[in-house]
């Protein structure tokens, strides 16, 4: 960097860097506004399907923040600046809240299935939240099993003492934990000897780089492999085309995410091709209604 350059230049610099927090800024108020007005953020669902039956195993809660300037945003263009802001907390309680809701409405539609939830490493944290999704489930009248919390290994890694303990206490309690995008964190094996995990989620990079690359095969075979012997659910992540299907099955894995089955879809889309699914699948478990 040219320090001695014209003050033009200099000026350019800074004002790119007080635009962006300033942007920074303004979102985080936005997004208080949002959890306040409680009508922006919403939760957007994919179910999870077996490969040998193609009935739906779960359904993972995805967020979309619906601004009312910036039209429809992505977690990639929101959830970097809530980690690392004050609202992450009061963020992660509500979108628990709203996944718990859905839960307990499609157990009350006599569906069902564990929600998977996605957890930011940085709110394992804090020390209050066990206790809090206690609270929540209760209140939700949802039992423990039928939350799976994705966590990611590659943050985790950095303050394991708090984290074992938050994470101890969540699996004491029967919530399920998955490792999302499994084998792009930096300790992934390790982190599966400190951390009793339920599920393993392959990375779509590897899904994607299968067919062509004999590295990303062999990792996605290794990783089937290795939920085998630890008795561990092995899902594969972002499968778009029936070549990844039939290869996802050649190599042993069971179960699987991605457009080839369900694009995220709104939640009162939801009820409609669950119920569908789990009534084909199961045809002698179908649903009595009470209001026919
Ligand atoms: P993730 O948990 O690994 O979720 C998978 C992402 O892949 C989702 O993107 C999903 O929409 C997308 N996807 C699913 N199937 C396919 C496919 O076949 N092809 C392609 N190209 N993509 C597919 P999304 O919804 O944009 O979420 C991105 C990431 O944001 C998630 O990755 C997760 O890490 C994070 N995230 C999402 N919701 C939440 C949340 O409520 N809280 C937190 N802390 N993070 C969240
Ligand atoms: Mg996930
Ligand atoms: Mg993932
Ligand atoms: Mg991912």
């Amino acid at each position: 960097y040219q320090a001695k350059e014209g003050s033009g230049s200099v000026a350019a610099y800074d004002s790119t860097r007080d635009a962006a927090s300033t942007d920074r800024l303004a979102l985080l108020a936005e997004l208080r506004e949002a959890l306040a007005a409680d009508d922006q953020l919403v939760l957007v669902l994919q179910p999870a399907v077996d490969l040998a039956t193609g009935a739906p195993t779960g359904v993972e809660a995805l967020i979309r923040w619906r601004h009312p300037r910036r039209g429809w945003l992505s977690p990639h263009e929101f959830i970097r600046p809530v980690e690392n802001s004050e609202q992450l907390g009061t963020f992660t309680r509500y979108v628990l809240d709203k996944a718990l809701g859905l839960a307990a409405q499609w157990a009350r539609d006599g569906l069902d299935l564990p929600i998977s939830v996605n957890l930011s490493a940085r709110s394992l944290l804090d020390p209050r939240l066990p206790a809090e999704i206690a609270e929540a489930l209760r209140r939700h009248q949802v039992p423990a099993r039928r939350l799976v919390l994705e966590i990611t290994e590659t943050v985790v890694m950095s303050e394991l003492e708090v984290i074992d303990e938050v994470l101890g206490t969540l699996r004491t309690m029967g919530v399920q934990l998955a490792v999302d995008d499994f084998g792009t964190g930096f300790s992934s094996l390790t982190f599966l000897t400190r951390i009793a995990v339920d599920e393993l989620k392959v990375d779509r990079s590897f899904v994607i780089r299968m067919a062509d690359s004999p590295e990303a095969a062999a990792i996605v075979r290794t990783t089937v492999g290795l939920a085998q012997q630890l008795g561990l659910r092995v899902v594969a992540e972002g499968v778009e085309t029936a070549e990844q299907r039939s290869a996802l099955a050649e190599l042993g894995c069971t179960a699987a995410q991605g457009y080839l089955f369900f694009k995220p879809m709104p939640a009162d889309k939801i009820g409609a091709v669950l119920g569908g699914l789990v009534d084909q699948a199961r045809p002698r478990i179908v649903p009595l209604r009470a209001d026919g």
